[in-house]
């Protein structure tokens, strides 16, 4: 008698996102646009990567400094702007 054992999309799958990815992301996980998984995996990664975690603190707090900018508004020059310096921040 055979068994199945494709129960795995029940298992709870996280992405695992690398620095790069992470970043990528960081604005889409703010706006919760992200799905279960891929959020998931950001909250993960954000808790165990420390350079990400610090990254995320600069971004929420550039964010929250904008005040009467909405989030997805977020202009394209702040972005870049904080994303050189992570960059740079990460480079050897
Ligand atoms: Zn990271």
């Amino acid at each position: 008698m055979k068994r199945f054992i494709s129960q795995t999309r029940a298992v709870n799958v996280v992405k695992r996102f690398t620095c790069d990815e992470l970043v990528e992301s960081l604005t889409a996980y703010l706006e919760g646009a992200l799905d279960q998984p891929a959020h998931e995996g950001v909250r993960a990664h954000l808790a165990c990567c420390e350079g990400c975690g610090r990254y995320f603190e600069q971004f929420s707090a550039t964010i929250g400094a904008l005040g009467d900018q909405p989030q997805e508004k977020l202009p394209a020059g702040v972005r870049d702007r904080l994303m050189s310096a992570f960059r740079e921040r990460h480079r050897p």
